[in-house]
């Protein structure tokens, strides 16, 4: 028989994920931090790298990790799940809570995966778009929630891409008006610092999502996990793949992890990085900033995708360009850096300014002139 049958058709407006690898000097596009893990640290997984069992499979709970994390977090090992990535957990979450005849709140602009996930596992998706601003609509969203049809909540905590938090009472008020899985996606906590773990005991629908990939140096190698009432956790655990957080990326977490403290420097100094870019941008005549507490910032500038394109071209400087995203018109959003990545890019984006000012003043000059029958 010749060709292939259709695949499922929620499939068909779907387009693979491909991040393009584009290469540049200064990468600020993906939220990643911009060191790797310190040397102390590769130097002890050095010395035990030749005794390490490539050959056996993965423990499948990562029982030692989760305990890590547990203790750290007053919780159980039952309470934590493990998994490649957050990406991974945030499928994984839809696919115990979500499928055909389920709905996803959804409050865009945020996190495209959730969307995403939502549409491979058949979930709907209900959109409560953000205010201008980017904060939550939160009067449609409890209004939304009171009708008692939703199955999943999930809000990105600073939300990503635009970087504010939502206002815990909001928080409070979500979990307190629905029985909704109520996903917080913590993913820049260590930036922010505000969490909603305190609530978990008296709310046994709150999930939290954290991740190595963002503040901990381990994006390569995917793990993500999440804090939960032990039952929500282990409807989760039904959904997985067993072996999907290889021994490797579960060794090299379980020992970033036990060893975190390192980190803290780095991600004050990320943190004064932040604060850097915030004051440089605002700073810029025709760019309005929105206030971040995360990792990055997202600013709107007339001309977003040409400036983008000077950027990379004139400067070898990667930021993202969501200037085609919907609510998000003229966005760009920049990874926090090293300083002197940030400098890079801050002076990268005063040249780029102020050449297109220029090269439009000419434009102007000229357009006068033709009038004139010059
Ligand atoms: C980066 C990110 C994640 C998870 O990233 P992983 O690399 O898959 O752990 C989850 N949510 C948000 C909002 C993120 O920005």
């Amino acid at each position: 028989m010749e060709g292939v049958r259709d695949p499922r058709e929620e499939l068909a407006e779907l387009v693979p994920y491909d991040a393009k690898g584009i290469k540049a000097e200064v990468v600020l596009s993906a939220n990643e931090h911009p060191s790797n893990v310190p040397t102390e640290i590769i130097d002890r997984l050095s010395e035990r790298l030749e005794s390490f069992d490539f050959n056996r499979y993965p423990d499948p709970t990562a029982h030692k990790l989760r305990e890590l994390i547990a203790t750290a977090n007053g919780l159980d090992a039952a309470n934590i799940l493990v998994g490649n990535g957050g990406d991974e957990l945030l499928f994984n979450i839809l696919l115990a809570w979500g499928g055909p005849g389920r709905k996803l709140l959804d409050m865009p602009p945020t996190f495209s995966m959730y969307a995403i996930d939502a549409q491979v596992t058949g979930t709907e998706v209900v959109s409560i778009p953000r205010m201008p601003d980017f904060s939550v609509d939160s009067d449609a969203v409890l209004d939304r929630l009171a009708q008692g049809d939703i199955d999943i909540v999930m809000i990105s905590h600073p939300n990503n891409p635009t970087g504010g938090l939502t206002s815990e009472t909001l928080l409070i008020d979500v979990l307190e008006a629905t029985d909704a899985l109520v996903l917080v996606d913590e993913a820049y906590f260590e930036f922010s610092r505000h969490t909603m773990r305190p609530h978990m005991q008296r709310h046994p629908n709150l999930v939290i999502l954290r991740t190595f990939s963002k503040a901990f140096s381990l994006a390569g190698l995917r793990v993500g996990y999440l804090l939960g009432h032990a039952d929500v956790i282990r409807e989760i655990m039904k959904v997985r793949q067993p072996y999907s957080v290889n021994a490797f990326s579960q060794w090299v977490a379980a020992t970033v992890f036990r060893e975190r403290v390192v980190f803290q420097q780095a991600i004050r100094e990320l943190i004064r990085n932040r604060d850097r870019l915030l004051h440089g941008l605002s700073d810029m005549d025709g760019v309005e900033v929105f206030p971040s507490e995360a990792n990055f910032v997202l600013f709107r500038v007339e001309y977003a995708s040409a400036l983008w394109r000077d950027l990379l071209h004139g400067h070898s400087v990667l930021i993202r360009d969501f200037s085609r995203a919907p609510g998000l018109e003229d966005c760009l959003r920049v990874t926090v850096g090293s300083e002197k990545e940030c400098t890079k890019f801050l002076e990268a984006m005063r040249e780029v300014l102020s050449a297109r000012r220029e090269s439009q003043i000419m434009t102007g000059v000229a357009a006068r002139a033709t009038e004139q029958g010059e």
